[in-house]
């Protein structure tokens, strides 16, 4: 048979899928693939479960709904974005409605590029950004943070732009990180968008998950930002329901135009009773929103200390399900993923290899990174696996090849 698609031939299965799958095989607790262990919010839940058979929605309701979006859900992501940022946005031409941030981002990317274009990226990048854009015929160029406090590179990043660039794209909060980008930094990033002209898509999937007095800005809010950025939420993360898959873009009415044809490319549409109940969940009380982030933060500080207790250096994490530590203090003998392999296997945790995150050459090798989306007693339980197999000897090479 012809080859099919080098890229995608050359791809391997996702890491977060990789280490769901052994931690299924080994009975381990599964701290690695960020996904909540509750359900989402019982009136958004109940939202959905409503729309699929209201009958005031009229017998369409399970039908196709509109291309960008049903209006309920479109005037909600205008009223969010005029509540938590102060954002004008116009419900009809400058929203479109996508199945989860992954449709959205390469939604975006696929509106915004052509073959050859350039697209700065800041490493470590969560795992769709670099084969998407490579799919797409553009060029990734990446600028690396470095641990353990990922501060921007600005003179890196000023020197990855050339005449080809064409977008920059974003993830505040970031993951794997945790960092939350400062004013300062984003007005620096602003501010080399405008010089260079480009376009800035914004992966801002857990704006509301920020921690310790944290406010997530968007881009979008900086100075010459308005007309160039694509801003994408999910309503997996801000309702804990990563199973709906509804993403949600705000864009400039000319990008949003093009970025709804690829959308009609890629899914046409989104399942129309999840559209309805993500309004219901937007339209929440500043409480949830607030509440969320705090709960997060508990959590956060529960697992990154016990985390510390057994040995590692968890770095400092500021949003999102994240924190991310340094394990070489353990004394293990091997890389990140030899180390998850190891853990999920040995100590019944499963966690990322933070190297997943990279594409570029020489990669940190002495960190993983580890969710506290979970249940307290989860993480407890975790910590105490971690406890009994690491922190009693610190490992010598005998414990690890036993
Ligand atoms: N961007 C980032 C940074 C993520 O961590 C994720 C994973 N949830 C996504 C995008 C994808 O979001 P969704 O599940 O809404 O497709
Ligand atoms: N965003 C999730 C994470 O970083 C995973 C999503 C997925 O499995 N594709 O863990």
């Amino acid at each position: 048979m012809r080859a099919m698609n080098s890229l995608l031939e050359a791809t391997g299965t996702t890491i977060f899928t990789v280490m769901s799958a052994l931690a299924v095989q080994h009975g381990a607790i599964n701290l690695g693939q960020g996904f909540p262990d509750e359900d989402g919010p019982d009136a958004v839940v109940a939202a959905a479960a409503a729309a699929l058979s209201d009958a005031s929605l009229g017998p369409t309701r399970n039908q196709y709904p509109p291309l960008t979006g049903v209006p309920v859900l479109r005037e909600a992501v205008a009223a969010a974005n005029r509540r938590f940022y102060g954002l004008e946005i116009d419900p009809t031409s400058e929203v479109v409605v996508t199945s989860g941030a992954t449709e959205a981002l390469t939604a975006c990317l696929m509106a915004l590029l052509n073959p050859g274009d350039e697209v700065v990226l800041l490493e470590p990048t969560y795992d769709i950004y670099v084969p998407v854009v490579k799919l797409l015929g553009a060029v990734p160029k990446l600028v690396r943070l470095e641990p353990p406090g990922w501060d921007l590179p600005r003179a890196a990043l000023a020197a990855a732009f050339t005449p080809r660039t064409k977008l920059l794209l974003l993830n505040s909060p970031m993951n794997p990180t945790g960092k939350v980008f400062g004013v300062e930094d984003l007005d620096f990033i602003a501010d080399l968008c405008v010089r260079h002209d480009i376009y800035a898509v914004c992966d801002e999937v857990y704006e509301h998950l920020v921690f310790d007095g944290a406010a997530h800005i968007p881009l979008m809010t900086r100075p010459g930002m308005r007309e160039r950025c694509a801003r994408i939420g999910s309503a997996g993360k801000t309702f804990s329901l990563t199973g709906w898959k509804v993403g949600y873009v705000s864009a400039p009415r000319a990008m949003a135009a093009v970025i709804a044809k690829a959308h009609q490319n890629l899914t046409f549409t989104t399942p129309p009773h999840l559209q309805r109940a993500v309004a219901v969940g937007l339209a929440q009380h500043d409480d949830y929103f607030a509440a969320i982030g705090a709960r997060l933060a508990a959590k956060r500080t529960r697992l990154a200390s016990g985390l510390a207790d057994v040995g590692f250096v968890p770095l400092q994490t500021r949003g999102s399900y994240f924190v991310t530590a340094d394990f070489s203090g353990l004394g293990f003998d091997g890389d990140d993923a030899a180390f998850c392999r190891f853990m999920v296997e040995r100590a019944g945790v499963a966690a990322i290899p933070v190297s997943a995150f990279y594409a570029g050459e020489a990669a940190p090798r002495d960190y993983v990174r580890f969710a506290f989306c979970k249940q307290d007693a989860l993480l407890d339980a975790a910590i105490e696996r971690l406890a009994r197999h690491f922190a009693p000897r610190r490992l010598t090479r005998s414990a690890q090849t036993a």
